[in-house]
C-alpha cells in the first residue's frame, strides 16, 4: 500500500477549514493506528485533550476505552482510531449535521484507504452515521451490523460511548463495562475470523 496518499489526506485534514469547527478548534485530529490493520474505531468528535493534543481518545472517557481495549485483547495501538467529526465542537456539544457533512469525505477517504475488515463505532453519533439508523446504541451495541456507506460494504459494531461507560464503571454483572468488555472481545473473535492471524 502506498502511504503518500495517506499522508496527503492527514495534511488535507490538519489544515482544513470546510466548516465552521475551524474557528475555534486548535488541532484537527486527523487519527492515529496502523494504516494496515482490519479494523478501525471510530468515534463521535474530538474533546479538549485531543484538540489540545492533535491525538483522539486520551481525555478521560478515550483512556478508559484504551484500558478497556486492552484488557479485553484488542489494545489500541493495534487499531486504526480516528472520528467522524476531526475538529472539537465548542463546549464538546454534539457536532451539527453539516459539521457532520462537511467531515465525512475524511471519514470516508480514511476508510477506502484502510479497507477495514471491521469497524468499532463508540456512541450513537459514529453509528448513526455509518448505520444510518435512528435506533439507540443500547439495542445497537454488541451486534454486528452491515451496511454501505459511500460505496463500501462496512460490518460495523457498536460500543457504548465512553463518557457514558466514565459515568458508570461499576463492574457489577451486566453493567455498562462488563457488556463493553464482552463486546470488544466479540469484536477481538469476529477480527481474527475476518483476518486469521490477526
Ligand atoms: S471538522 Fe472536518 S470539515 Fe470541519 S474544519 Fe475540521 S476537518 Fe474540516
Amino acid at each position: 500500500m502506498n502511504d503518500a496518499p495517506f499522508n496527503a489526506l492527514r495534511n488535507e485534514v490538519v489544515a482544513c477549514e470546510r466548516c465552521p469547527l475551524a474557528e475555534t478548534r486548535t488541532h484537527a485530529v486527523f487519527g492515529e493506528g496502523p494504516e494496515r490493520t482490519p479494523v478501525v474505531l471510530v468515534g463521535e468528535a474530538p474533546g479538549a485533550k485531543e484538540d489540545e493534543s492533535g491525538r483522539p481518545f486520551v481525555g478521560l472517557s478515550g483512556r478508559l476505552l484504551g484500558e478497556l481495549l486492552e484488557e479485553a485483547g484488542l489494545p489500541r495501538e493495534k487499531l486504526f482510531i480516528t472520528n467522524t467529526v476531526k475538529c472539537r465542537p465548542p463546549e464538546n456539544r454534539l457536532p451539527s449535521k453539516a459539521e457532520t457533512a462537511a467531515c465525512r469525505p475524511f471519514l470516508a477517504a480514511q476508510l477506502r484507504h484502510i479497507r477495514p475488515r471491521l469497524v468499532i463505532t463508540a456512541g450513537n453519533a459514529p453509528t448513526r452515521a455509518l448505520l444510518g439508523t435512528k435506533e439507540g446504541i443500547t439495542t445497537l451495541r454488541g451486534r454486528l451490523h452491515t451496511c454501505v456507506w459511500e460505496g463500501m460494504e462496512l460490518s460495523v459494531l457498536p460500543l457504548f460511548h465512553p463518557s457514558y461507560l466514565l459515568r458508570n464503571r461499576g463492574r457489577a454483572e451486566g453493567s455498562p463495562i462488563m457488556l463493553t468488555l464482552a463486546d470488544i472481545r466479540e469484536a477481538l473473535r469476529l477480527a481474527r475470523e475476518f483476518t486469521p492471524g490477526f
